[in-house]
């Protein structure tokens, strides 16, 4: 792997990182109300991902020999083909978007208006509780996500892709085997 990419790739695992403590806090915050548990898979599904963040996983996979016969293949094209036995086989290198699964995520929407996105069964007595403060900022990180992707497509020397084209995270397996 060239430097660049080296480089570019641990920029993705210092957001990820960022993240994740960002979302321990929010979870710590919010636990008398979360349902989520182990066995939990109601949010997930072949999510789409930047490239970095493809990239980067296929990455970290491969060094940590990753056992692609436990993929299980799937019927349903939405179903996500890490989830086996209603658990992650992935869970250290999911994607960003899985990390904040179950809490109240705060966005602009297409007519950018502010919305927020809460699991209904996580909060169903909370509506009114929700502040900048204790809900998922997903603008902010999506926004250094989305800039880290610009410097790996401007690097990308293999392929060229467009500003905003996203993978299938199914599409992971094809580079490990
Ligand atoms: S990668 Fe893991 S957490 Fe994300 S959708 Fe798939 S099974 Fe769920």
């Amino acid at each position: 792997m060239s430097q660049i990419y080296e480089e570019i790739y641990k920029k993705y695992y210092l957001l990820r990182n960022d993240i994740d403590k960002f979302c321990e806090k929010l979870y710590l915050e919010h636990s008398s109300y979360l349902q989520c548990k182990k066995g939990c898979d109601l949010c997930c599904m072949d999510y789409k991902i930047f490239p970095v963040e493809f990239y980067s996983i296929v990455e970290e996979l491969k060094n940590n020999s990753f056992n692609v016969s436990d993929i299980e293949k799937k019927e349903a094209e939405n179903n996500c083909i890490y989830l086996k036995n209603h658990e992650c086989l992935i869970y250290n290198s999911r994607p960003i978007i899985c990390r904040s699964h179950g809490l109240p995520l705060l966005y602009t929407n297409d007519e950018g208006e502010w919305e927020l996105s809460a699991c209904e069964l996580n909060f169903t007595e909370f509506e009114n509780g929700f502040t900048e403060e204790n809900t998922f900022p997903q603008d902010k990180f999506n926004s250094k996500l989305f800039m880290i992707n610009k410097k790996f497509i401007q690097e990308s020397k293999e392929k060229k892709f467009a500003e905003f084209e996203l993978i299938s995270i199914k599409e992971i397996i094809k580079f490990l085997v």
